[in-house]
């Protein structure tokens, strides 16, 4: 019989809390989100020794059990809710060998709320250069633990680590302090008052702002209002807490812990004095991210164009197979074409995501956003904002999420209204296809114009971020305390497996969470162009006969002009012709306006609505940028995708506010309407404007 445990890890950032998740459940892993909030939960299955099943959770890294963000809250708020399905078995505190000290902290005071606790010490690689040596035995006793000394770099420990979990039943529950010294009086009269109650579940419930489950929320509102102290006596109490903490933690490593530094050899600050340096720094920066954007180009060229072909055949293949009917028609122009314009992105956002998890991994983010603090202060943004301005090329919705823990609430609202102009993965496809029609093939000192452009639009994109920034600083009238504290983890090569599933996880995530999105709205948009009202769509074959009878045109080109005639006068095409008037300025077409129309519920249906639009009564086997790039304008003559109209177009993407679950996330976050309002309405504005002084100018 196999029983399951919960177990959950808990740790300090940057300990390796998610690279023993990773070793312990492999690829049994999934992402979701805690309910309620956007905080990113992971969870996984691992099989242990004696057929015990363990239900592994990778908690938010947290330095205490003293909440400051919003991540901290998820760690205490689980640890103190017995009834919570996930509640654990047996906490797993993951540390840092060379960080010993400041991570014994946590574990005590998990050690405290007596739930069985083990110490794992990670990165013991690292234990030789620094000098360091551990008693491990003496550690064990003086913790009242059990310890797994483990390098999940170097594969070593883990099956030992898995060894202690499935004893779970042997580890010990006794707390390492006593919590009742903080203030022997007033805890007596904690315990009288509540006495079926954990002391130190009591003082956690009182001096933190925790919601707790329905089940116990009426004794722990009592708890809470228990206030026979103020809340600064309540706040020099939890000092001393942590004092008491630290000065048992002392004793026990000078027993147990010894650091020989005369053994330590430490490259390490050379290094980061040129990477943080005023000048190599930004350099280093900018040609690294130069040689990102050059990557991402040249390695995803081949298989993109393998993707657009293999549809455009497929399309062709069911045509020919599948007896004619609406069925084959949905099926070849709708969904295939469709599930094209989600497939081709794969290998662009694989690479980037590639990039940004080999950057965070080897620690080389962190002292970018060292680095950028220094500017990023000029503009109201923290250091800290580089990160969800980074990641915002992935996608604003976690980036946005990452403001969290930005601790000055104007920081951090600025960093929200601002990451939207940061060029998401979304925005991606709708440059590459215009790039690659308006933009000519030549290099430049070995760079490709193409990228450079692409490269370019990433700039615009973080300027206007930075500058709408430096304005709201300037306008928001919020008053909020600014402090900076950074850590600077060790350089380390990016684990292959870490990398990996980073890779796969977004990769997954934007198959199946815009995927659907796109699948979806190309199906809509399928039908919207294949049928229409009156009279106009239902005789379209006669009327366009009639109207070209004196003429000699193919069996082709009549085929031709009657799918054109229909599209114009599906329900999309009415729709895409209303709204003419208002996008003929900025150099678009009705075909171009629908597809502007339906991105602003998501922005990579752009492509995909062409793709659709243009493949909708089409019999060609040709590719979506052939079609494109054949089209016509029907008042200036000449092609449509132009070196103006297609600027005019990427400056529209890069400025506007496109995106339902942008706004959602952003009005979640800030708790109000105002503020997604606001960036709907700004955003597109502006980036109206832009997009008619950019056509003007170049047409
Ligand atoms: P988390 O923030 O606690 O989830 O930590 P991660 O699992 O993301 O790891 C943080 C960093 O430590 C990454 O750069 C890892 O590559 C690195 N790391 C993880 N385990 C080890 C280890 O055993 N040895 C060394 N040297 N580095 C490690
Ligand atoms: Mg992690």
């Amino acid at each position: 019989m196999s029983k399951q445990i919960n177990v959950a890890l808990i740790g300090n950032p940057n300990t390796g809390k998610t690279s023993v998740f990773n070793a312990l459940t492999g690829l049994n892993q999934k992402v979701g989100n805690y309910p309620g909030i956007t905080v990113e939960k992971k969870e996984g299955i691992c099989k242990l020794p004696r057929g015990v099943k363990a239900h592994i959770i990778d908690l938010p890294g947290t330095y205490s059990l003293n909440a400051s963000s919003l991540d901290e809250n998820v760690v205490i708020e689980l640890l103190l809710n017995k009834n919570d399905k996930d509640f654990p078995d047996i906490a797993v505190v993951v540390s840092d060998v060379e960080n010993l000290k400041r991570n014994l902290l946590l574990f005590t005071q998990i050690k405290d709320l007596e739930i069985p606790t083990i110490l794992v010490i990670n990165m013991s690689d690292r234990m030789r250069y620094k000098g360091i040596s551990l008693d491990i035995a003496y550690l064990e006793a003086k913790l009242n633990t059990k310890i797994a000394l483990i390098s999940t770099r170097k594969n070593k420990g883990i099956s030992e680590l898995k060894e202690l979990i499935s004893n779970y039943k042997d580890i010990s529950s006794t707390p390492c302090m006593n919590a009742s010294e903080i203030d022997p009086g007033y805890f007596d009269n904690l315990r009288k008052a509540f006495p079926n109650q954990l002391l130190y579940k009591l003082w956690l419930v009182i001096t933190q702002d925790v919601n707790f489950g329905k089940t116990d929320r009426n004794e722990m509102e009592a708890i809470s209002s228990f206030k026979t102290k103020t809340k600064s006596d309540l706040k020099r109490l939890q000092q001393k807490e942590t004092i008491k903490r630290y000065q048992f933690i002392n004793e026990v490593l000078k027993g147990g812990q010894t650091i020989d530094l005369k053994n330590a050899k430490d490259l390490r600050i050379q290094f980061d004095r040129i990477l943080t340096h005023k000048v190599w720094g930004y350099v280093i920066f900018g040609i690294i991210l130069l040689t990102i954007f050059q990557a991402i180009y040249d390695w995803s060229s081949v298989p993109m164009d393998f993707i657009d072909s293999a549809f455009a055949s497929l399309s062709e293949w069911v045509k020919q197979i599948m007896p004619q009917g609406a069925f084959t028609n949905l099926l070849a122009e709708g969904i295939i074409p469709g599930l094209g314009g989600i497939v081709i992105f794969i290998p662009q956002i694989a690479f980037l995501f590639l990039f940004i998890s080999v950057l965070e991994e080897s620690g080389y983010m962190s002292r970018v956003v060292f680095l950028m603090d220094r500017i990023m202060r000029r503009f109201g943004l923290s250091g800290k904002s580089v990160v969800p301005l980074i990641s915002g090329t992935a996608c604003a919705i976690p980036a946005i999420m990452a403001t969290r823990n930005i601790e000055s609430w104007k920081e951090r609202l600025i960093t929200i209204l601002v990451t939207p102009f940061t060029t998401c993965s979304a925005r991606l496809p709708v440059y590459l296809i215009i790039i690659s029609l308006v933009i000519p093939e030549g290099r430049f000192i070995g760079l490709s114009y193409q990228a450079l452009t692409l490269m370019l639009l990433y700039l615009i994109g973080f300027g206007a971020a930075i500058v709408s920034a430096y304005i709201l600083n300037k306008i928001l009238k919020i008053k909020s305390k600014t402090f900076f504290v950074v850590e600077m983890p060790n350089y380390k090569l990016p684990m292959f497996k870490n990398v990996a599933l980073t890779v796969l996880e977004k990769t997954k995530s934007f198959v199946f969470g815009a995927g659907k999105i796109i699948l979806a709205i190309s199906i809509v948009l399928w039908f919207l162009a294949s049928y229409g009202p009156g009279e106009e769509f239902n005789n379209a074959e006669s009327i366009v006969k009639t109207q070209y009878a004196s003429q000699h045109l193919s069996e082709d080109e009549i085929h031709q002009k009657i799918a054109s005639h229909k599209l114009e006068h599906s329900f999309i095409g009415i729709t895409g012709r209303a709204i003419e008037p208002t996008i003929r300025p900025l150099g678009y077409d009705w075909k171009i306006g629908i597809a502007i129309v339906s991105s602003f519920a998501a922005r990579e249906v752009f492509v995909g609505t062409l793709a659709t639009i243009y493949s909708v009564g089409n019999n060609d086997e040709d590719t979506i940028k052939n079609r494109m790039a054949s089209e016509i304008n029907p008042i200036l003559g000449g092609p449509l995708f132009n070196f103006a109209s297609g600027i005019s177009l990427l400056l529209f993407y890069a400025f506007a506010m496109q995106c339902m679950s942008t706004l959602a996330i952003v009005k979640r976050e800030t708790n109000s309407w105002k503020w997604p309002t606001l960036q709907l309405i700004i955003m597109s504005a502006f980036a109206y404007i832009v997009a008619l002084i950019a056509f003007q100018f170049l047409k």
